[in-house]
């Protein structure tokens, strides 16, 4: 975190501490407004506006949009920081149309529609979980707060038809005209980036004005976030990433539950949905031959009925994306149903995801890992995991 970013609590008091409380309203309402770039700040004196720029962060610019599902979903490639601190990072906007019915996991679709955005908390991820594209990448580093919220910000310009074609082909007819809801499942683990994930929280829920049950946190388990998470008292949406029934798969397919195993991580859930009165999200990616068995769809079955309350969960089934270090795929389509079926049959609320944007590398992490292996880089860790998985599963 850069030692004054405008978008922490007393962020702005420690840049414009000097100036008169209106002018930090002003700096204040510009922000909520999406506009990032002090050069934009009408209203502000030239030499407040150059003090401004010197001080924060370089506004990202927008490096490359695929888009996919005839517009509904566009993948933006976001440059952060300059010099030695230059990094990439995917953001993805998805729009749900009031008429669609391919929700996003969240509450039901408002009459406008919705404006999904999917936004990264850290450049690569430490947590080397093997199917996926950014654990693959491994740690570069941690964003700031202004580089996590300005992907919303982005969007929400995007939205407003400001970034004209730099934002991608028109919006189709319908597209709500600001940002939704936001969900931290881009690049990265949120809760390992954990001070900048709660004051993004805290700017997208205060002056940025999305309600609390708009924004969600999806994290692979890290439980002394999730309690930090519960402990600013609103209700988030929490979302955990799950993928394997038993800890013997899990400890290879989501390394941290050698640290943070799976009754330990079901206790901290069970508490965080206690206290927020919020049905809680388990993802599961499913990929063919490691963790789609219907014995595995059993044996989740019953960890959650053991664990959670009846009717408190909701499992997002999730077919994996192919990524480029490991050879998995998901697994048919009625592989995929019969696991689902398996879930149901103890009444817990399952959804098998249609993945967004496959066409372009849809999984966050993805556009970048191609670009990354493309260029040569081996992704060592991914490999040995898969080789142990397979040898154990074949
Ligand atoms: N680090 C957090 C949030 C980012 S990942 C977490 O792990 O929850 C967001 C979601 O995408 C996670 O559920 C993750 O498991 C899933 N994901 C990662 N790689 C994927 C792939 N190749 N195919 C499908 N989903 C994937
Ligand atoms: Fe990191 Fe999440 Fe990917 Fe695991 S699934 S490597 S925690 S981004």
């Amino acid at each position: 975190m850069t030692a004054a970013d405008p978008y922490t609590a007393g962020g702005l008091d420690a840049l414009l501490g000097d100036q008169p409380r209106y002018r930090r309203d002003q700096v204040a309402a510009w922000l909520a407004k999406g506009v990032d770039d002090p050069q934009a700040m009408t209203n502000l004196p030239t030499a407040l506006r150059e003090r401004l720029g010197a001080a924060m962060d370089d506004p990202p610019r927008i490096l490359q949009v695929s888009e996919a599902d005839g517009g509904l979903t566009r993948k933006v490639l976001l440059s952060c920081g300059s010099g030695d601190r230059a990094e990439a990072v995917e953001s993805v906007l998805m729009l749900y149309p009031p008429s669609s019915e391919r929700l996003a996991g969240a509450d039901s679709t408002p009459p406008s529609g919705r404006a999904t955005v999917c936004i990264s908390t850290q450049a690569g991820c430490a947590m080397g979980c093997p199917f996926c594209a950014t654990g693959q990448i491994g740690f570069r580093r941690q964003l700031t707060v202004g580089e996590t919220v300005r992907q919303v910000t982005v969007m929400q310009r995007l939205l407003a038809g400001e970034l004209g074609a730099d934002g991608g082909t028109p919006l189709p007819d319908g597209a709500p005209d600001h940002v939704t809801n936001v969900v931290f499942m881009g690049m990265g683990e949120p809760l390992a980036n954990l001070d900048v994930t709660l004051e993004a929280v805290r700017w997208l829920h205060g002056p940025f004005g999305l309600s609390a049950r708009s924004i969600t946190v999806s994290t692979v388990g890290l439980v002394p976030g999730i309690r930090r998470l519960q402990a600013l008292d609103l209700p988030i949406t929490l979302a955990v990433s799950l993928h394997a029934p038993d800890d013997d798969l899990r400890d290879d397919l989501v390394p941290i539950n050698r640290t943070h195993p799976l009754a330990e991580l079901l206790a901290a859930t069970r508490d965080y949905l206690e206290a927020t009165g919020r049905r809680v999200t388990f993802e599961y990616v499913m990929i063919d031959g490691v963790n789609t068995s219907t014995a595995q769809a059993a044996t989740l079955r019953d960890l959650l009925t053991r664990h959670m309350p009846a009717g408190a969960s909701h499992v997002n089934l999730i077919p994996m994306n192919p990524t480029p270090a490991v050879p998995w795929h998901a697994p048919p389509i009625a592989a995929q149903q019969a696991f689902a079926d398996v879930l149901g049959t103890a009444g817990i609320s399952t959804t098998i995801r249609a993945n967004r944007g496959d066409e372009i590398d849809a999984a966050c992490g993805q556009l970048y890992a191609n670009y990354t292996a493309a260029s040569g880089r081996t992704l060592p860790v991914a490999v040995g995991a898969a080789e142990r998985i397979s040898g154990r599963t074949s």
